[in-house]
């Protein structure tokens, strides 16, 4: 093998991180960073290996690790996804993701998985799980796009509810100017009758 061939193996081997030719990149999310498309992705291509050292429980010093991108695999084996070059940490979660993780804890490895199809500029992101959402989210209320909808949704509701309750108590107060107003017009026309007859 030649220098030059050398040197383009070389850099082969270390560009496939930050090569242009993956399908996504590292961008600015509504909460912070995440991962974006930018080129069309199909429903059932894998996207990314989630991956980092693997930590085994059973290991105490392993057990001590504590930080927000641990990938628990199964009881025994979690992987650190907390080093930089695994770029599949940046996606967030979302409880309508476009992704999903796709586990394999026989051979230690997480890939994330396409489960729609992705357009070019679209965020992706997976289902974080129930355990996830439960420590971490519940308590600070869910981001996502279908949860921010939601509580929007939610929001108009409770608008139009007041709305109609507003409205509901003017009419009410309408009524009652109306039948008093009935009322001063009954008694305007007894009296003009009563004066009729009294004249
Ligand atoms: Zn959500």
């Amino acid at each position: 093998m030649g220098f030059s061939s050398l040197v383009r193996v070389l850099v082969y081997l270390i560009m496939p991180a930050t090569s242009s030719n993956k399908p996504y990149r590292v961008g600015r999310s509504k909460t912070g960073l995440g991962l974006f498309a930018t080129k069309p992705i199909k429903k059932g291509t894998r996207i990314v290996r989630y991956f980092g050292p693997i930590l085994d429980s059973r290991i105490p010093a392993h057990d001590e690790i504590e930080n927000k991108y641990l990938f628990e695999l199964n009881g025994r084996w979690t992987i650190d996804g907390s080093v930089r070059k695994n770029l599949a940490r940046y996606i967030n979660h979302s409880c309508r993701p476009n992704a999903e993780s796709d586990v394999r804890p026989r051979e230690r490895k997480v890939f994330i998985r396409a489960i729609r199809n992705i357009e070019p500029g679209d965020e992706i992101n997976y289902d974080y799980g129930t355990d996830y959402f439960k420590a971490y989210l519940k308590p600070i209320g869910c981001k996502c796009d279908s949860c921010e909808k939601k509580r929007k949704k939610l929001r108009a509701e409770a608008r139009a509810e007041t709305a109609k309750v507003k409205a509901r108590k003017a009419k009410k107060a309408g009524a009652k100017t109306t039948a008093t107003k009935k009322k001063k017009l009954n008694g305007k026309h007894f009296a003009g009758k009563a004066g009729r007859a009294k004249a």
